[in-house]
């Protein structure tokens, strides 16, 4: 697996990225790309918070 760089979000062969220049540290679990995780679990709350309210909503009103 390549390189990635986290300026650019792109894959880059070598160790410098040939778009702006950053060093990139070699592709590993603990730098992949944590902040689309943290968006899935925060739509993941929302969505289940808004399911919640639903269901509350649904049976406070039967
Ligand atoms: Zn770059």
């Amino acid at each position: 697996m390549a390189n990635w760089c986290e300026n650019c979000d792109r894959p880059e062969e070598s160790d410098v990225c040939e778009v702006c220049g950053e060093e990139i540290a070699p592709a590993s679990i603990h730098n992949g790309v944590p902040w689309r995780w943290r968006f899935f679990i925060v739509a993941s709350v929302v969505y289940l918070g808004w399911r919640i309210y639903q269901i509350i909503s649904w049976i406070v009103h039967k």
